[in-house]
């Protein structure tokens, strides 16, 4: 099969697009001819290297899967279109038993420490398929898992949203922005969200009632001229050092801060003061449990959640996908198709 790899971590000039073997049948296992696969800024740290973890190489990424069973370890017909869970865990810790798979010591992601879907076809555990309908396209299909999944975790796991919360979404062109903003809507809060000025008509098509830049002006300020002066219920954070103060200060009291990456840096300090005296919280999140990831897919399949898609791109021209993320020039999600 055609698949793109890097055997040395790098710039974008390290993929490669080449042929490789097949994955092999294994019990257990489905084999995924990859329709489609979504790229992730967990993608360029990958490729770029990270200080901790050591990735096999060659290696292929892509967490973000849909496309039709080849193999379908006995479970599913071959031809079934499907969705890829993107998360992997062991299946018999106390997490995994209580459904809280993403809290497993052992928890992964596809294409992280095994080969993902920047490929012709891909093997994964057989209880990471989900079936999709018909009418669901294989790019949208592949553009929702992780982003969604997060987002989901995110708002309604971590920061408990209730009805007529105001959430402010950070970055709300990006992956998570776009899904945060949409899950947020459907649950019944008001949403304002940060955005470069080009970017700005796309994040309110999405459901924000206000948008500010994310450069130019302190958007604590506006989200609180936005609240009448008290601030927001939720900040869903991803952006990190850069944000982390404002963000913290468009708390209202008893506010929610909840954050799944710091796409900007790690360091971030804050005032004790400010986090007591006004009850707030600051809340980590990673990924997302399967069963929420089913939910959040019936609202897909319904219509009342759409991945926006920045640009479809050919297997063959991953590296512009790259550099296009690593710009961040996107306005929802890249998509990665093989065999176009
Ligand atoms: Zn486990």
């Amino acid at each position: 099969m055609k698949a793109a790899r890097f055997h040395q971590h790098g710039g974008p000039e390290v993929l490669r697009c080449e042929e490789v073997p097949d994955p092999e049948p294994a019990p257990g296992r489905a084999i995924v001819r990859v329709r489609a696969c979504a790229l992730n800024h967990l993608d360029l740290w990958q490729r770029r290297g990270l200080d901790r973890v050591r990735i096999p190489l060659p290696h292929i990424s892509g967490a973000d899967v849909s496309g039709e069973i080849v193999d379908g370890a006995g479970v599913f017909s071959a031809g079934t279109r499907v969705l890829l869970q993107p998360g992997l865990s062991c299946g018999r810790c106390a997490a995994c038993r209580e459904e809280r798979d993403n809290e497993c010591a052992d928890y992964s992601l596809l294409g992280y420490m095994s080969d993902g879907g920047y490929a012709e076809l891909i093997s994964v555990p057989v209880e990471n398929v989900i079936p999709i309908p018909d009418h669901v396209d294989f790019i949208s299909a592949a553009a929702f898992p992780l982003t969604f999944l997060t987002a989901w975790h995110m708002l309604l796991a971590r920061a408990a949203l209730r009805s007529g919360d105001t959430v402010l979404v950070l970055a709300g062109s990006s992956g998570v922005g776009q899904a945060a903003i949409q899950v947020a809507r459907v649950h019944g809060a008001r949403v304002l969200a940060t955005s470069a000025p080009s970017k700005m008509a796309a994040v309110r098509s999405l459901g924000a009632d206000e948008v500010f830049d994310h450069y130019a002006e302190d958007f604590s300020r506006r989200a609180r001229a936005a609240t009448g002066g008290r601030g927001v219920d939720i900040v869903v954070e991803h952006v990190g050092e850069a944000t982390w103060d404002r963000s913290v200060r468009a708390l209202a009291r008893g506010g929610r801060l909840v954050t799944c990456g710091a796409t900007t840096g790690y360091r971030a300090s804050v005032d004790l003061r400010h986090l007591f005296a006004r009850q707030l919280s600051l809340l980590g999140s990673y990924m997302g449990r399967k069963p929420e990831l089913l939910q959040a897919s019936r609202l897909l399949f319904a219509g009342k959640l759409r991945p926006l898609i920045d640009e479809v791109v050919p297997l063959a021209d991953v590296r512009r996908g790259h550099q296009r993320l690593e710009a961040s020039q996107q306005v929802g999600k890249i998509v990665l198709q093989p065999g176009a």
